[in-house]
């Protein structure tokens, strides 16, 4: 416990103040000297010594004060060691806070490493702001996000896997062809927690089937056992994973992606009919290209207004109706998707689901004119099993995507990551802070009287 109220209010145990004065720069200097038992015993042999060799002064880093730097300046004594048969000739002082050899007090880490993994800035910035070297503040992050991470996850009844592209991918020039080859494109494959909150789960490097089946099989069977769902993007690659390594779990595709192909095949008619009618691609002023971005949109989200705008360019000639014809297709597998328990309030049987989507087929098949509408079909067709899953059980890859997008923030962050296992650990850090945060609970009466002073029992 702390003697005098200065030494409290400095709060580093073992350590006394004896002086406090401003610094000409703005901070304060802070003086302290040993205050601890155990620090005039020997580190090797353990006898308490009371020979002084020398008296040192050493400056390690501490926290701020508000915004002003501390400069610490710590009086200690080097002692000689009593033990005659001991190998050590003498020690210096030293309290927990502050190891042998050690410039940096424990505090500080704990902050600079806090910082990283709790408020989400950069080794770099955690550095600059507790005036440590960029190593220090890594490492002390890297030590305080080992045993967060090294927890096993919770069971998780629906799992979403996705890719995660690390870095940019490089090309180099051949000097005899000319042509561009890939150097380097690598990729994250990254396992999520759809239902609960426990974020990003884990990654692991690559994106073959045998990179995701590889994290899979690492797992318990227990918890393999536990997932129901597994989401993916309309990867045959991770379809052919998940049926390896968890046969029971039902499959579902995530619906957004089935949409984005539905829309862009819209577009891809549209831009092949612009090109036919007038010779060049689109631009402004053509009635085609007014209404591209009315085309993207959900049919139940256009004014009356723009549903006619559509609707008058579309009709004029056999070009607009081409058009129209890839945007009722694309409204029609829509209306399939549509029946999910999110829009309709209920769950949806699956007969319905594929009555609709038969009707969507149908639609593609009368006008198999349209090659675009034909490559749909036969995408969708190849998909159906997993898109009916994923209708009725309204499992969709959201969290995975919004958590994809924090570790490219990550990566933003970084200026980019040279040490892939660097960040893995930032980005497995950043996508699983919200489940890390506990809520806050009141200050109950108790803890906000300030200790030491009796309760007036009047
Ligand atoms: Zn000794």
């Amino acid at each position: 416990m702390f003697e005098d109220t200065a030494s409290a209010l400095f709060g580093v145990e073992g350590l006394q103040v004896t002086d406090v004065e401003a610094a000409p720069d703005g901070g304060i200097e802070v003086w302290v000297v040993t205050a601890c038992e155990t620090a005039a015993a020997c580190p090797d042999c353990g006898t308490v010594s009371d020979r002084v060799h020398e008296t040192v002064v050493t400056r390690p880093r501490d926290v701020r004060r508000a915004a002003d730097a501390v400069d610490l300046f710590w009086v200690k004594i080097r002692r000689k060691c009593g033990n005659q048969k001991c190998p050590r000739k003498t020690f210096t002082e030293w309290v927990p806070a502050l190891p042998p050899r050690c410039r940096i007090t424990a505090r500080l880490r704990e902050q600079a490493a806090h910082d990283v993994a709790h408020r989400g800035i950069t080794p770099a910035e955690a550095a600059r702001h507790a005036g440590i070297s960029w190593p220090s503040a890594h490492e002390a992050f890297a030590a305080a996000a080992g045993p967060l991470l090294d927890q096993d996850p919770a069971p998780v009844a629906h799992l979403g896997i996705d890719e995660h592209r690390r870095g940019r991918a490089r090309f180099a020039v051949d000097e005899q062809t000319g042509e561009y080859t890939l150097l380097a494109d690598r990729w994250h494959t990254c396992f999520f927690d759809l239902d609960g909150q426990q974020g990003l789960l884990g990654q692991v490097e690559g994106r073959t089937a045998d990179d995701a089946a590889y994290w899979l099989a690492g797992a318990t069977p227990a918890w393999r056992d536990a997932i129901r769902v597994v989401c993916i993007d309309l990867c045959s690659i991770y379809a052919a994973a998940v049926r390896r390594v968890l046969p029971r779990a039902t499959l579902t595709a995530d619906l957004f992606h089935v949409v984005q192909l539905a829309v862009k095949a819209v577009g891809d008619v549209r831009r092949r009919v612009v090109r036919a009618r007038y010779g060049r691609r689109g631009r402004s002023g053509d009635p085609e290209y007014g209404i591209k971005g009315l085309l993207v949109r959900n049919l139940e989200h256009l004014s009356p207004a723009q549903f006619a705008k559509i609707i008058g360019t579309l009709d004029r000639d056999r070009y607009g109706q081409e058009i129209a014809t890839a945007w009722i297709g694309k409204e029609k597998l829509r209306d399939a998707l549509n029946l999910r328990a999110r829009v309709t309030g209920s769950v949806p049987c699956e007969r319905q689901v594929r009555d609709r989507l038969f009707s969507f087929y149908d639609w593609c098949a009368q006008h198999d004119d349209i090659p675009e509408l034909v490559t749909l079909a036969k995408t969708v067709s190849r998909w159906e099993n997993e898109i009916v899953a994923a209708v009725i059980t309204g499992v969709t890859n959201a969290t995975s995507e919004s958590l994809n997008r924090l570790a490219k923030l990550e990566a933003r962050l970084a200026y980019g990551f040279r040490n892939p296992s660097n960040q893995r650990r930032r980005v497995r850090i950043a996508c699983t802070r919200g489940y890390r945060r506990r809520p806050r609970t009141a200050t109950s009466a108790e803890t906000r009287m300030v200790t030491g002073r009796k309760p007036d029992p009047g």
